[in-house]
Protein backbone atom coordinates (compact mmCIF):
# COMPACT_ATOMS: atom_id res chain seq x y z
CA UNK A 1 0.00 0.00 0.00
CA UNK A 2 1.29 3.21 -0.76
CA UNK A 3 1.94 5.73 2.03
CA UNK A 4 -0.53 8.22 0.95
CA UNK A 5 -3.02 5.93 1.21
CA UNK A 6 -1.90 4.34 4.73
CA UNK A 7 -1.58 7.48 5.92
CA UNK A 8 -5.55 8.27 5.06
CA UNK A 9 -6.68 4.71 6.78
CA UNK A 10 -4.48 5.77 9.66
CA UNK A 11 -6.40 8.74 9.44
CA UNK A 12 -9.56 6.90 10.02
CA UNK A 13 -8.60 4.58 12.08
CA UNK A 14 -7.54 7.37 14.49
CA UNK A 15 -11.30 8.84 14.64
CA UNK A 16 -13.13 8.20 18.02
CA UNK A 17 -16.31 6.62 17.43
CA UNK A 18 -19.51 4.97 18.83
CA UNK A 19 -23.18 3.99 17.58
CA UNK A 20 -24.48 7.85 16.72
CA UNK A 21 -21.33 9.50 17.74
CA UNK A 22 -19.99 9.49 14.32
CA UNK A 23 -19.04 13.19 14.11
CA UNK A 24 -15.18 12.53 14.41
CA UNK A 25 -15.18 10.03 11.42
CA UNK A 26 -17.33 11.98 9.67
CA UNK A 27 -15.05 15.07 9.40
CA UNK A 28 -12.14 12.66 8.25
CA UNK A 29 -14.59 11.24 5.94
CA UNK A 30 -15.53 15.03 4.53
CA UNK A 31 -11.65 16.36 4.84
CA UNK A 32 -10.60 12.74 2.44
CA UNK A 33 -13.43 13.42 -0.20
CA UNK A 34 -12.61 17.48 -0.08
CA UNK A 35 -9.09 16.71 -1.00
CA UNK A 36 -10.21 13.84 -3.99
CA UNK A 37 -12.92 17.07 -5.18
CA UNK A 38 -15.70 14.00 -4.85
CA UNK A 39 -19.00 15.11 -4.32
CA UNK A 40 -21.16 14.14 -1.84
CA UNK A 41 -24.07 14.50 0.49
CA UNK A 42 -26.12 14.00 4.10
CA UNK A 43 -29.41 12.24 3.69
CA UNK A 44 -31.92 13.79 6.05
CA UNK A 45 -30.27 11.17 9.23
CA UNK A 46 -26.81 12.23 8.94
CA UNK A 47 -26.01 8.83 6.63
CA UNK A 48 -23.10 10.38 4.32
CA UNK A 49 -23.92 9.87 0.17
CA UNK A 50 -20.66 9.55 -1.57
CA UNK A 51 -20.51 10.24 -5.31
CA UNK A 52 -23.60 12.78 -5.77
CA UNK A 53 -23.76 16.31 -4.25
CA UNK A 54 -27.27 16.09 -3.65
CA UNK A 55 -29.91 14.29 -3.10
CA UNK A 56 -31.70 15.29 -6.68
CA UNK A 57 -28.81 13.87 -7.99
CA UNK A 58 -28.98 10.69 -6.27
CA UNK A 59 -32.52 10.47 -7.43
CA UNK A 60 -31.90 10.85 -11.10
CA UNK A 61 -28.94 8.95 -11.16
CA UNK A 62 -31.34 6.12 -9.84
CA UNK A 63 -34.12 6.75 -12.09
CA UNK A 64 -31.80 6.99 -15.38
CA UNK A 65 -32.28 4.51 -18.20
CA UNK A 66 -29.80 2.02 -17.81
CA UNK A 67 -29.25 -1.92 -17.80
CA UNK A 68 -26.25 -1.45 -15.83
CA UNK A 69 -26.74 -1.65 -11.92
CA UNK A 70 -25.87 1.34 -9.67
CA UNK A 71 -23.25 0.00 -6.84
CA UNK A 72 -24.14 1.12 -3.62
CA UNK A 73 -21.50 0.23 -1.76
CA UNK A 74 -22.52 0.10 2.52
CA UNK A 75 -20.05 0.52 5.26
CA UNK A 76 -21.11 2.00 8.86
CA UNK A 77 -18.91 4.74 10.78
CA UNK A 78 -19.77 3.55 14.54
CA UNK A 79 -18.36 0.99 16.33
CA UNK A 80 -19.63 -0.27 19.37
CA UNK A 81 -19.31 2.20 22.68
CA UNK A 82 -20.80 4.05 24.95
CA UNK A 83 -22.29 7.45 25.82
CA UNK A 84 -22.02 8.92 28.81
CA UNK A 85 -25.71 9.56 31.43
CA UNK A 86 -24.89 11.56 34.00
CA UNK A 87 -22.15 12.88 36.09
CA UNK A 88 -21.84 11.16 39.75
CA UNK A 89 -19.05 13.44 41.02
CA UNK A 90 -16.12 15.45 39.10
CA UNK A 91 -14.37 12.55 37.99
CA UNK A 92 -16.88 9.44 37.98
CA UNK A 93 -19.47 9.25 35.04
CA UNK A 94 -22.28 6.78 34.67
CA UNK A 95 -22.57 5.50 31.01
CA UNK A 96 -24.71 3.56 28.90
CA UNK A 97 -23.18 1.04 26.14
CA UNK A 98 -23.87 0.87 23.13
CA UNK A 99 -23.83 -2.56 20.85
CA UNK A 100 -21.49 -5.64 21.29
CA UNK A 101 -18.81 -6.23 23.98
CA UNK A 102 -16.45 -8.34 25.85
CA UNK A 103 -18.27 -9.63 28.84
CA UNK A 104 -14.89 -11.07 31.33
CA UNK A 105 -11.72 -9.21 33.12
CA UNK A 106 -14.04 -5.74 32.87
CA UNK A 107 -13.59 -3.97 35.92
CA UNK A 108 -10.61 -2.08 35.74
CA UNK A 109 -10.49 -2.05 31.98
CA UNK A 110 -8.87 1.52 30.32
CA UNK A 111 -10.98 3.57 28.34
CA UNK A 112 -10.99 7.03 26.32
CA UNK A 113 -13.30 9.46 26.44
CA UNK A 114 -14.30 12.41 23.77
CA UNK A 115 -17.13 14.28 22.65
CA UNK A 116 -17.65 15.76 18.65
CA UNK A 117 -14.53 17.94 19.05
CA UNK A 118 -12.47 15.11 19.78
CA UNK A 119 -10.49 13.08 22.62
CA UNK A 120 -11.05 14.65 26.29
CA UNK A 121 -9.57 12.40 28.96
CA UNK A 122 -8.79 8.11 29.83
CA UNK A 123 -10.89 6.73 32.92
CA UNK A 124 -11.29 3.20 33.89
CA UNK A 125 -13.95 1.00 34.21
CA UNK A 126 -16.36 0.24 37.44
CA UNK A 127 -19.61 -1.46 38.01
CA UNK A 128 -20.18 -3.07 35.06
CA UNK A 129 -23.37 -4.60 34.88
CA UNK A 130 -24.39 -6.71 31.90
CA UNK A 131 -27.51 -6.93 29.65
CA UNK A 132 -29.77 -9.75 30.64
CA UNK A 133 -29.21 -11.82 27.79
CA UNK A 134 -25.46 -11.65 29.11
CA UNK A 135 -23.93 -11.08 26.20
CA UNK A 136 -22.83 -7.04 26.35
CA UNK A 137 -21.88 -4.24 28.74
CA UNK A 138 -25.49 -2.66 29.65
CA UNK A 139 -24.11 0.02 32.21
CA UNK A 140 -21.35 0.77 33.93
CA UNK A 141 -19.65 3.93 35.57
CA UNK A 142 -16.28 5.39 34.26
CA UNK A 143 -13.18 6.81 36.87
CA UNK A 144 -11.82 9.62 34.88
CA UNK A 145 -7.76 9.68 35.44
CA UNK A 146 -7.95 13.51 36.10
CA UNK A 147 -11.42 15.73 35.71
CA UNK A 148 -12.34 17.39 32.97
CA UNK A 149 -10.54 21.00 32.45
CA UNK A 150 -14.26 22.12 30.72
CA UNK A 151 -15.99 20.88 33.81
CA UNK A 152 -19.37 22.33 32.15
CA UNK A 153 -19.30 19.42 29.65
CA UNK A 154 -23.07 17.65 29.93
CA UNK A 155 -22.94 14.06 30.55
CA UNK A 156 -24.84 13.48 27.46
CA UNK A 157 -21.93 15.01 25.00
CA UNK A 158 -19.51 12.15 26.25
CA UNK A 159 -19.11 9.12 24.30
CA UNK A 160 -16.38 6.36 24.44
CA UNK A 161 -14.83 2.62 23.87
CA UNK A 162 -11.80 0.59 25.10
CA UNK A 163 -8.07 2.19 25.44
CA UNK A 164 -4.84 0.32 24.15
CA UNK A 165 -1.46 2.05 23.59
CA UNK A 166 -2.90 4.12 20.69
CA UNK A 167 -5.50 3.95 18.35
CA UNK A 168 -3.66 2.33 15.79
CA UNK A 169 -0.59 0.84 15.42
CA UNK A 170 1.52 -2.14 13.34
CA UNK A 171 3.22 -5.03 13.95
CA UNK A 172 4.60 -6.74 10.27
CA UNK A 173 1.27 -6.52 8.24
CA UNK A 174 -1.17 -6.94 10.81
CA UNK A 175 -3.03 -3.60 11.89
CA UNK A 176 -3.89 -3.43 16.02
CA UNK A 177 -6.87 -0.93 16.18
CA UNK A 178 -9.59 0.09 18.34
CA UNK A 179 -12.38 0.01 15.46
CA UNK A 180 -11.51 -1.92 12.39
CA UNK A 181 -15.29 -2.76 12.01
CA UNK A 182 -15.92 -0.95 10.09
CA UNK A 183 -13.75 1.99 10.03
CA UNK A 184 -12.03 -0.36 7.23
CA UNK A 185 -15.49 -0.61 5.05
CA UNK A 186 -15.64 3.39 5.02
CA UNK A 187 -11.88 3.25 4.14
CA UNK A 188 -12.04 1.04 1.11
CA UNK A 189 -15.44 3.22 -0.17
CA UNK A 190 -13.31 6.08 0.07
CA UNK A 191 -10.65 4.83 -1.94
CA UNK A 192 -13.10 3.34 -4.42
CA UNK A 193 -14.55 6.71 -5.18
CA UNK A 194 -11.30 8.03 -5.45
CA UNK A 195 -9.95 5.71 -7.79
CA UNK A 196 -13.06 6.12 -9.90
CA UNK A 197 -12.69 10.09 -10.08
CA UNK A 198 -9.02 9.48 -11.56
CA UNK A 199 -9.76 6.94 -13.79
CA UNK A 200 -12.66 9.70 -15.04
CA UNK A 201 -10.51 12.35 -15.05
CA UNK A 202 -7.98 10.61 -17.10
CA UNK A 203 -10.07 9.19 -19.47
CA UNK A 204 -13.57 11.13 -20.32
CA UNK A 205 -14.93 8.76 -22.80
CA UNK A 206 -15.22 5.50 -21.22
CA UNK A 207 -17.39 5.90 -18.92
CA UNK A 208 -17.33 3.58 -15.56
CA UNK A 209 -20.42 2.51 -14.24
CA UNK A 210 -22.54 4.86 -11.34
CA UNK A 211 -20.61 4.76 -7.85
CA UNK A 212 -22.21 5.41 -4.38
CA UNK A 213 -20.82 5.34 -1.25
CA UNK A 214 -23.11 5.11 1.71
CA UNK A 215 -21.57 5.58 4.96
CA UNK A 216 -24.44 5.10 8.09
CA UNK A 217 -24.62 5.52 11.32
CA UNK A 218 -25.56 3.81 14.03
CA UNK A 219 -24.92 -0.26 12.66
CA UNK A 220 -24.50 -2.23 16.17
CA UNK A 221 -27.30 -1.59 17.44
CA UNK A 222 -29.44 -2.94 14.37
CA UNK A 223 -28.70 -0.57 11.11
CA UNK A 224 -30.31 2.44 12.62
CA UNK A 225 -28.65 4.56 9.64
CA UNK A 226 -28.82 2.20 6.56
CA UNK A 227 -32.67 1.28 7.59
CA UNK A 228 -33.69 5.16 8.18
CA UNK A 229 -32.03 5.34 4.58
CA UNK A 230 -34.13 2.46 3.08
CA UNK A 231 -37.31 3.82 4.82
CA UNK A 232 -37.05 7.21 3.19
CA UNK A 233 -37.70 5.54 -0.36
CA UNK A 234 -34.61 6.25 -2.35
CA UNK A 235 -33.44 2.99 -3.09
CA UNK A 236 -36.69 1.41 -3.24
CA UNK A 237 -37.56 3.92 -6.03
CA UNK A 238 -35.01 3.15 -8.04
CA UNK A 239 -36.08 2.18 -11.83
CA UNK A 240 -33.18 0.88 -12.91
CA UNK A 241 -31.50 -1.96 -11.69
CA UNK A 242 -29.43 -1.54 -8.32
CA UNK A 243 -26.57 -4.26 -6.71
CA UNK A 244 -25.61 -3.15 -3.05
CA UNK A 245 -22.21 -4.15 -1.67
CA UNK A 246 -21.64 -4.69 2.22
CA UNK A 247 -18.48 -4.02 3.48
CA UNK A 248 -17.88 -5.25 6.69
CA UNK A 249 -15.31 -6.53 9.05
CA UNK A 250 -16.63 -9.93 10.40
CA UNK A 251 -15.33 -12.09 13.22
CA UNK A 252 -12.70 -14.48 12.19
CA UNK A 253 -13.97 -18.09 11.29
CA UNK A 254 -12.25 -21.33 10.32
CA UNK A 255 -12.24 -20.81 6.46
CA UNK A 256 -12.53 -17.14 6.62
CA UNK A 257 -8.34 -16.96 8.14
CA UNK A 258 -6.43 -13.65 8.73
CA UNK A 259 -4.11 -12.67 6.46
CA UNK A 260 -5.80 -15.31 3.55
CA UNK A 261 -7.17 -12.67 1.68
CA UNK A 262 -10.86 -10.67 1.77
CA UNK A 263 -13.62 -13.29 1.80
CA UNK A 264 -16.55 -13.36 -0.69
CA UNK A 265 -19.51 -13.12 1.37
CA UNK A 266 -21.98 -15.70 0.83
CA UNK A 267 -24.52 -14.37 3.64
CA UNK A 268 -24.58 -13.67 7.49
CA UNK A 269 -26.12 -14.69 10.59
CA UNK A 270 -29.01 -14.14 9.18
CA UNK A 271 -29.14 -15.00 5.72
CA UNK A 272 -27.79 -16.02 2.49
CA UNK A 273 -26.74 -13.19 -0.19
CA UNK A 274 -28.42 -12.80 -3.72
CA UNK A 275 -27.12 -15.42 -5.83
CA UNK A 276 -26.54 -14.03 -9.25
CA UNK A 277 -24.39 -11.41 -7.53
CA UNK A 278 -22.37 -13.35 -5.78
CA UNK A 279 -21.63 -15.45 -8.92
CA UNK A 280 -20.37 -12.26 -10.49
CA UNK A 281 -18.21 -11.21 -7.28
CA UNK A 282 -17.27 -14.99 -7.32
CA UNK A 283 -15.60 -15.39 -10.47
CA UNK A 284 -14.21 -11.36 -10.26
CA UNK A 285 -12.32 -12.67 -7.32
CA UNK A 286 -10.77 -15.40 -9.08
CA UNK A 287 -10.27 -13.56 -11.85
CA UNK A 288 -8.50 -10.79 -9.83
CA UNK A 289 -7.03 -13.06 -6.80
CA UNK A 290 -6.58 -15.98 -7.72
CA UNK A 291 -5.59 -18.18 -4.04
CA UNK A 292 -5.96 -14.82 -2.57
CA UNK A 293 -9.22 -14.77 -1.47
CA UNK A 294 -11.56 -16.86 0.35
CA UNK A 295 -15.36 -18.02 0.10
CA UNK A 296 -18.06 -18.54 2.73
CA UNK A 297 -21.28 -17.50 4.73
CA UNK A 298 -19.74 -15.05 7.95
CA UNK A 299 -22.55 -16.18 10.02
CA UNK A 300 -20.37 -14.85 13.53
CA UNK A 301 -22.91 -12.05 13.19
CA UNK A 302 -25.23 -10.03 10.87
CA UNK A 303 -24.75 -7.42 8.85
CA UNK A 304 -26.10 -4.17 6.45
CA UNK A 305 -27.04 -6.61 3.76
CA UNK A 306 -29.67 -8.16 6.06
CA UNK A 307 -31.26 -4.67 6.22
CA UNK A 308 -30.92 -4.20 2.43
CA UNK A 309 -31.80 -7.67 1.66
CA UNK A 310 -35.09 -7.36 3.78
CA UNK A 311 -35.90 -3.86 2.09
CA UNK A 312 -35.83 -5.96 -1.24
CA UNK A 313 -32.31 -4.76 -2.69
CA UNK A 314 -30.07 -7.28 -4.40
CA UNK A 315 -26.99 -7.53 -1.94
CA UNK A 316 -24.17 -9.30 -2.22
CA UNK A 317 -21.20 -8.70 0.65
CA UNK A 318 -16.72 -8.45 0.57
CA UNK A 319 -15.81 -9.47 4.71
CA UNK A 320 -12.53 -8.89 6.18
CA UNK A 321 -11.22 -11.43 8.65
CA UNK A 322 -11.23 -9.57 11.39
CA UNK A 323 -9.46 -10.49 15.11
CA UNK A 324 -10.70 -9.64 18.88
CA UNK A 325 -14.18 -8.62 16.89
CA UNK A 326 -15.87 -5.85 18.97
CA UNK A 327 -12.78 -5.88 21.12
CA UNK A 328 -13.54 -9.17 22.44
CA UNK A 329 -10.17 -11.16 22.66
CA UNK A 330 -10.93 -14.20 21.03
CA UNK A 331 -7.70 -14.64 19.12
CA UNK A 332 -5.84 -12.23 21.83
CA UNK A 333 -2.36 -10.91 20.67
CA UNK A 334 -0.90 -7.61 21.40
CA UNK A 335 -2.57 -5.55 24.07
CA UNK A 336 -5.02 -8.84 25.09
CA UNK A 337 -3.72 -9.64 28.45
CA UNK A 338 -6.73 -11.96 29.35
CA UNK A 339 -8.81 -14.33 26.85
CA UNK A 340 -11.84 -12.78 26.15
CA UNK A 341 -10.96 -9.95 28.01
CA UNK A 342 -11.22 -6.35 26.39
CA UNK A 343 -8.30 -5.91 22.81
CA UNK A 344 -7.83 -4.12 20.07
CA UNK A 345 -9.61 -5.58 17.01
CA UNK A 346 -7.00 -6.48 14.13
CA UNK A 347 -6.58 -6.83 10.29
CA UNK A 348 -4.15 -7.97 7.56
CA UNK A 349 -2.73 -5.57 5.12
CA UNK A 350 -2.72 -7.89 2.33
CA UNK A 351 -6.62 -8.42 3.06
CA UNK A 352 -7.51 -4.72 2.82
CA UNK A 353 -5.19 -4.51 -0.47
CA UNK A 354 -7.28 -7.52 -1.49
CA UNK A 355 -10.47 -5.90 -1.21
CA UNK A 356 -9.35 -2.74 -2.52
CA UNK A 357 -8.91 -5.06 -5.44
CA UNK A 358 -12.48 -6.54 -5.35
CA UNK A 359 -14.05 -3.60 -5.25
CA UNK A 360 -12.52 -1.83 -8.35
CA UNK A 361 -13.47 -4.75 -10.46
CA UNK A 362 -16.96 -4.42 -9.29
CA UNK A 363 -17.35 -0.80 -10.94
CA UNK A 364 -15.96 -2.43 -14.82
CA UNK A 365 -18.56 -2.11 -17.06
CA UNK A 366 -20.62 -5.30 -18.24
CA UNK A 367 -19.97 -7.88 -15.96
CA UNK A 368 -22.55 -10.61 -15.98
CA UNK A 369 -25.27 -8.71 -13.53
CA UNK A 370 -27.82 -9.73 -16.34
CA UNK A 371 -27.26 -13.17 -16.82
CA UNK A 372 -24.24 -14.58 -14.32
CA UNK A 373 -25.01 -17.95 -14.85
CA UNK A 374 -24.71 -18.26 -18.88
CA UNK A 375 -21.49 -19.75 -18.78
CA UNK A 376 -22.36 -22.25 -16.35
CA UNK A 377 -25.17 -23.09 -18.37
CA UNK A 378 -23.41 -23.92 -20.93
CA UNK A 379 -21.02 -25.73 -18.90
CA UNK A 380 -23.44 -28.15 -18.02
CA UNK A 381 -24.95 -28.43 -21.33
CA UNK A 382 -21.93 -29.81 -22.56
CA UNK A 383 -21.44 -31.90 -19.94
CA UNK A 384 -24.84 -33.25 -20.47
CA UNK A 385 -24.18 -33.93 -24.39
CA UNK A 386 -21.20 -35.99 -23.27
CA UNK A 387 -23.65 -38.17 -21.21
CA UNK A 388 -26.99 -37.99 -22.94
CA UNK A 389 -26.37 -41.47 -24.47
CA UNK A 390 -26.78 -42.84 -21.10
CA UNK A 391 -29.71 -41.52 -19.66
ZN1 LIG B 1 -19.61 -3.93 11.54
Amino acid sequence: MKQAQLQRLRNLLSCPTAPFREALVMAEVESQLQSAAIPYFYDQHRNIVVGVASEKSYQKLLSQRSKEPVRVFIAHMDHPGFHGVRWLSEKCLSIKWFGGSPIKHLAGRKVWLASDDGLLVEGSLKKVVLRKDKRAIQTAEVVLDKPLEDKKISALKIFGGFNFRAPIWQSGKRIYTRAADDLVGVFAILETARQLQAINKRNKKTKRPPFIGLLTRGEEVGFVGAVAHLESGFLNKATRPVVAVSLEASRTLPGAIIGKGPVVRMGDWRTVFESGGLKVLSDLAVKLLPGKHQRRVMDGGSCEATAMTAWGIKTIGISLPLGNYHNEGYEGGMDCPAHRGPAPEFVHLDDIEGELKLCQGLMKASLAWDDPWQQQRSRLRKNLKSYQRHL
